[in-house]
């Protein structure tokens, strides 16, 4: 007859091995000390930027990819002064506009290799995760991060509106970096160079994996890697819109990016 405490052990078993992988996994995360930025959608060769764009020219014009392809160094700098190591990365191959490509080099932007970018891959980590921009995650994820954080601007219409309900998303794990970042923008972007009607930048939870890179944070929730996107501001906003098309505060912004990064992995040190 099988001892009932015999029993419990063959069947805890599998347990107790997932749980020293999991152990494993956290591990690596809490230890490691490098940063992964990923510039949001992807450069088109002949028409351009592929993500959110603002309606017209007229509080000025910008699309977020090439945003983040002019601004990304900036954000990497903050953390690389902070002592810590950033890659930078973009599911597209580099921008065939020459401005762009200086920049992308300039920033040592990493092309993860996407046949088709705006196809739905599978997450070679977590294969029941599928998103478009997967590779990224991917790619992400080798690197074996403290963190992620995928750059974005919103946009909230097609036509110039003033909308203010901006937000950092994370997954389950990125709650403490969200803030961290959501903090930096309430105290150093928002109503500074930024007005946004006093209304705060939220931190908001996604696990839908149907939305908009929900699959990307789920990926790297499953590695325990938190994981953050940007979305705390609206290209669609002419108020956004406007400062943002100033060198100077797209800069800053930038920054700030980094800044609230560096926070939260300082935070994780002392505790
Ligand atoms: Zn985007």
């Amino acid at each position: 007859m099988l001892h009932f405490n015999k029993l419990l052990l063959i069947l805890s078993a599998p347990l107790l091995l997932l749980s020293c992988a999991q152990q494993r996994m956290r591990a690596i995360v809490a230890e490691s000390r490098t940063v992964v930025l990923d510039i949001g959608h992807y450069y088109h060769p002949e028409r351009g930027g592929q993500g959110a764009r603002t309606p017209d020219s007229r509080y000025g014009k910008i699309e977020e990819c090439e945003f983040w392809y002019q601004y990304t160094k900036y954000t990497k700098k903050v953390i690389e002064d902070a002592g810590y190591q950033c890659i930078v990365c973009n599911r597209g191959s580099e921008p065939s506009h020459k401005k762009l490509a200086a920049a992308s080099r300039e920033t040592g932007v990493f092309h993860v290799n996407t046949p088709e970018p705006n196809a739905i891959y599978r997450s070679a980590q977590h294969p029941h995760r599928m998103a478009v921009g997967m590779l990224s995650t991917n790619f992400a994820l080798e690197q074996n991060p403290a963190a992620v954080v995928y750059l974005h601007h919103n946009s909230h219409s097609d036509d110039w509106q003033v909308y203010n309900k901006g937000g950092i998303y994370c997954n389950e794990v990125g709650g403490p970096l969200g803030f961290a970042v959501a903090n930096v923008i309430n105290q150093e972007v928002y109503e500074k160079f930024l007005p946004n009607n006093g209304v705060p930048c939220e931190v908001i939870l996604r696990t839908d994996g149907r939305r908009g890179g929900g699959d990307w944070l789920n990926a790297c929730n499953e590695s325990y890697v938190p994981a953050i996107i940007t979305e705390a501001t609206f290209l669609s906003n002419p108020e956004h819109a406007r400062s943002l098309s100033r060198k100077e505060n797209a800069i800053r912004y930038a920054e700030a990016v980094g800044r609230g990064v560096v926070n939260y992995l300082q935070q994780r040190e002392q505790e």
